[in-house]
């Protein structure tokens, strides 16, 4: 790796070309080579950065696939996986830690679609604004819980160029939820968020109740929206109580699920109907609701999006439909 400070104390011919032009222009290359040795082959990877924090070390994830896999996979891939270890900090840190302008970048832009972001066309060194959306979708396939144990072997598919592999073969069947906890990645997102504790619950039965049925579910502080189990119906009433205590500081005070001030730590509801979600609603420790339309409900613990991880505890919400 050719980690440059400043150009001009490198001469002429101490540096290819192409990798000083590269870092001229504030970047990095990594320029890869290969050959065949039979049934193995052998690489050689070169790297030329300027010697900023993030830059070396995307173009080091470029080397190491390129080494370890024989490419880098389709721009997309190879290009998110880069940025997430241009931000990478440790080894256990799942949480946002992109650019702040990158992040101002994509909560104020309008969503792009998976399908361009995935595109096979596209080419590397095009735009950041191309680098964020790729970042943040591989941010989300490989920490969300969902969707985390299909992502390695998808990468090493690619890198390794197995034919007729691609995000659509793996993912294609569940697209449709990807979009949607994507575009809430997306609309949520905070430095600090964590994909995996706000992973939507796909799994849990949802029911109709009536008569002397209740709907009941445990919430924890430390997860993002979370199922109530409960399926409402426009313009009926319902009744729900909540036991127990949470906080949303590590040690922080004990509060009920009317929080505490500034609603931090009241319970909030919202539902979730054909893949998109209402306005969230607060609920609070007990009371009645009437929703305005159907879906299903899904619950969490009032607390900044960047700041979740930290909270403790749970509560037990039960539900009834009032006659
Ligand atoms: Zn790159």
């Amino acid at each position: 790796m050719y980690v440059v400070k400043n150009l001009s104390n490198w001469p002429a011919d101490s540096l290819n070309p192409q990798g000083r032009a590269s870092i001229a222009r504030g970047g990095g290359l990594t320029i890869t080579q290969r050959r065949s040795l039979g049934t193995r082959w052998e690489s050689k990877a070169v790297v030329y950065a300027v010697a900023d924090r993030g830059t070396p070390q995307h173009e080091a994830v470029h080397a190491y696939c390129a080494h370890a896999f024989g490419s880098t996979g389709p721009t997309w891939y190879s290009e998110g996986m880069a940025e997430i270890g241009q931000y990478w900090k440790d080894s256990d840190d799942k949480s946002v830690q992109c650019s702040p302008e990158v992040l101002r970048y994509l909560k104020s832009s309008k969503p792009k679609p998976l399908k361009d972001v995935v595109d096979r066309d596209q080419f590397t060194g095009d735009s950041w604004q191309n680098y964020a959306w790729r970042w943040s979708l591989c941010h989300l396939l490989g920490f969300n819980e969902n969707y985390t144990q299909r992502f390695k072997p998808l990468g090493i598919a690619l890198m390794t160029e197995q034919r007729n592999i691609s995000f659509w073969t793996v993912y294609g069947t569940m697209s449709q939820e990807i979009e949607f906890e994507y575009l809430l990645f997306l609309r949520n997102m905070e430095i600090g968020y964590r994909v995996d504790l706000c992973s939507w619950d796909w799994k849990t039965k949802f029911k109709r109740i009536n008569g002397r049925r209740t709907a009941v579910s445990k919430i924890k502080a430390n997860r993002g929206w979370q199922a109530s189990r409960l399926e409402v119906e426009a313009g009926e009433q319902y009744h729900f109580e909540t036991v127990g205590n949470w906080s949303v500081e590590d040690k922080g005070e004990e509060l009920t699920a009317d929080g505490g001030a500034d609603s931090r730590g009241k319970l909030m509801g919202v539902l979730f109907h054909d893949y998109s979600l209402s306005e969230p609603f607060e609920l609070g420790a007990s009371g009645t609701f009437t929703p305005a339309g159907e879906g299903k409900l899904y619950v969490r613990c009032q607390d900044d999006w960047s700041g979740i991880a930290d909270n403790r505890g749970a509560i037990t919400l039960k539900i009834k439909r009032l006659p």
